[in-house]
């Protein structure tokens, strides 16, 4: 059998852009190095999929041992089906130089059934894209599926005070069968442009814009926007609607956004401070941070969001804090939970006294607070009047920004600590400690804790993990004294 060309996500590579597709498959050279972080990143979600095996049990597994076995797990999946296997996993199948793996696959009385797991709480068009073409090789290859469905995560769903996972519960499964046929001629259509593209010896024409972080960011950016500013990304007040219309219109550089008509007041704002180099405090903004008191807190914490829940009454990426850490004139302290589970509770309510005493709390993200304090709330309704006095006292360093009250050069659409930490109060970034991240945090957290492994309090990684929890409740201070100083 010879080797395939196209692969499902290599097909989804070109659906976004051609050009990325060329790129990937003849000069993959050039794409952007990856950061710790973005290949923390990618490589969550494989433990969904393994559970999903759960709902038809006591399939056999074809996935190929290397790279190299691809055609062999094509092979495989048709030898199983014709000696009557009832459930393969990541069942494999290839026509017209494109291979799919599909991960469970059924027989029943009605025919085969196809479904595909994702590890997201809802269905994105590209999905149903992948579930298209999915359908389209499977069905050109000879086995004549009676349906496909998504199968994607269950937000709702709630870990039970016994803690045992119910996959039957945890799932959501959507039948897509009539959906994906009607996009079969455009699927077949699409293989021939990609194919194309890549029997020639140059990369197709394609400009930069909206397709190059949408569905998913490019990975080459770096190449393809090389010598072109994205001001656009530096006006944190546009709205992703607007941004979105700007990019595919073309519209990224300052000219082009000074001379468009009808920008948001905000945007046109910042836009102002950006051409001129100049940041801009408000009084209120000013004052606040000028005047807070003396008890005034500075409290950042970590979040961690398991696809999976472990920890009872828990529901898929919940927030839960992994660790926090407190800043005064009197207090410097950081914790970490000791375990995946352990007493949640008790960790929540050490976190709760000194709050309660406080007579400020600044925190960078309000809304990250608020979400997670709720979260905290309904797994103990006892702690809830304590929680609602800690919310009543507590101000959020990014939500200042989004309101319009102050807007340093260098900012960018996503706001993250260390961006808006080193532009207005000039400091160095976290990327020079070991953990610079909440996803390398929460990375090293689940290394350390496996298995529920007991926390060596002395160790390297508990370190990294206390300095990088306290370098946020620093960084939130520098940021409000450099504020007050402006
Ligand atoms: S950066 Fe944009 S134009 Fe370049 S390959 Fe990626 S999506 Fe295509």
């Amino acid at each position: 059998m010879e080797k395939h060309i196209l692969s499902k996500s290599t097909f989804i590579k070109g659906h976004q852009c051609l050009k990325a597709l060329y790129l990937h498959k003849k000069r993959p050279f050039l794409r952007d190095k990856l950061s710790a972080e973005q290949l923390a990143k990618f490589k969550r979600g494989h433990e969904v999929g393994e559970l999903a095996q759960q709902l038809f049990p006591g399939g056999i597994d074809v996935s190929p041992q290397s790279p190299s076995q691809y055609q062999k797990s094509v092979l495989r999946t048709q030898e199983l089906i014709d000696a009557g296997q009832k459930v393969i996993y990541e069942a494999t199948f290839q026509f017209n130089k494109v291979l799919v793996m599909l991960d469970i696959l059924v027989k029943t009385e009605n025919g085969w059934q196809a479904y595909e797991v994702k590890s997201s709480r809802s269905l994105s068009q590209t999905y149903f894209t992948d579930a298209a073409l999915q359908y389209y090789v499977i069905r050109n290859s000879g086995l004549n599926l009676a349906s496909f469905s998504l199968v994607y995560v269950n937000e709702n769903y709630v870990l039970d005070q016994e803690g045992a996972l119910n996959a039957n519960h945890y799932f959501i499964i959507q039948e897509v069968s009539e959906q994906i046929r009607s996009m079969q001629t455009e699927i077949a259509q699409e293989i021939e442009f990609e194919l194309q593209v890549l029997a020639s010896d140059h990369s197709p024409k394609i400009e930069i814009g909206a397709h190059c972080f949408s569905p998913y960011p490019c990975d080459f950016q770096g190449f393809c926007w090389k010598g072109t500013r994205n001001d656009l990304s530096k006006i944190p007040a546009f709205t992703e609607s607007e941004r979105k219309e700007m990019l595919v219109q073309g519209v990224f550089r300052m000219e082009d956004l000074m001379r468009r008509e009808g920008l948001n007041p905000l945007a046109k704002k910042q836009l102002d401070c950006l051409l001129n180099n100049t940041p801009f405090v408000n009084l209120e903004t000013k004052t606040f941070c000028s005047t807070l008191p003396i008890n005034t807190l500075y409290f950042s914490f970590v979040l961690r969001q398991a696809a999976i829940p472990e920890c009872k009454g828990f529901s898929p990426y919940q927030n839960q804090i992994i660790a926090y850490s407190f800043l005064s004139e009197q207090k410097n302290e950081a914790h970490l939970f000791s375990g995946r589970c352990g007493d949640y509770k008790a960790f929540v309510e050490k976190l709760i006294s000194p709050l309660r005493f406080a007579s400020q709390i600044v925190v960078f993200d309000l809304i990250d607070l608020q979400i997670t304090l709720s979260q905290v709330a309904q797994l103990f309704p006892e702690l809830t009047s304590e929680l609602e006095k800690i919310m009543e006292k507590a101000s959020g360093i990014k939500q200042r920004i989004q309101q319009g009250e102050f807007y340093f050069p260098g900012f960018t659409f996503d706001l993250e600590l260390q961006d808006v930490a080193r532009h207005v109060s000039k400091t160095s970034v976290f990327s020079k400690q070991a953990v610079y991240s909440d996803v390398l945090a929460v990375k090293l957290f689940e290394a350390i804790t496996k298995n529920n492994a007991p926390l060596s309090i002395d160790s390297d990684e508990v370190e990294s993990l206390m300095d990088y929890s306290q370098s946020k409740a620093d960084k939130t201070r520098q940021i409000c004294e450099a504020l007050s100083a402006s």
